[in-house]
């Protein structure tokens, strides 16, 4: 099982802290019609990530799930881990799920430590990125076959001492604390 390093755990605490990563709540999910869940398949943390949506969607019981290996990282056209065009394969039947379920809101669950970002090189930060990017894909997408989805990303964590949080993973702070950090780095 992959493991997390110390400075991983501590860019989280700065996230926290700046608010990229809010405690997840029901209220921030338009889940009356259910949801898209679109997570990494990881089968250590995959039970914990769903029970908490599921909990979280206060009971809703329609989650169409799609999930190989990476979820959200797969999803991007620029993906670093998609070998074989999974990105169009995802955006394709998450449209799927909307016409069979009628359902518009798409949750991307991010996470880490994530086996397949890091056996691809790719470091927490890099994982963020990309799950940024795939958010807009997913939401531009949709939005060319004519549905106006509610795309909430969201990030797992498995803290490794026994504790597994689900983050609601906030845009306008992260886009704030980006332009925080190449302010101080333009300043120096
Ligand atoms: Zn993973």
């Amino acid at each position: 099982m992959t493991t997390a390093s110390l400075a991983d755990y501590q860019l989280i605490q700065t996230l926290r802290g700046v608010g990229v990563l809010k405690d997840l709540e029901g209220p921030r999910i338009p889940a009356e019609r259910g949801t898209i869940v679109i997570p990494c398949a990881d089968g250590d943390r995959i039970t914990d990530l769903l029970t908490k949506h599921w909990g979280v969607c206060d009971g809703h019981p329609c989650h169409h799930t799609l999930s190989l290996n990476g979820g959200p990282l797969l999803i991007p056209e620029s993906s670093p881990i998609a070998k074989l065009g999974e990105g169009q394969i995802i955006k394709e039947h998450a449209y799927g799920g909307h016409r069979l379920k009628a359902v518009t809101t798409v949750m991307l669950y991010g996470h880490w430590p994530c086996g397949a970002a890091i056996t691809n090189g790719l470091s927490l930060y890099d994982t963020l990125v990309c799950c940024v990017s795939a958010k807009d894909e997913m939401r531009t997408f949709l939005q060319s076959r004519g549905i106006e989805p509610t795309v909430i990303l969201c990030f797992h964590v498995d803290y490794a001492d026994g504790r597994k949080k689900s983050y609601y993973f906030d845009r306008r702070a992260w886009n704030a604390w980006q332009a925080s950090k190449a302010s101080i780095q333009a300043a120096e």
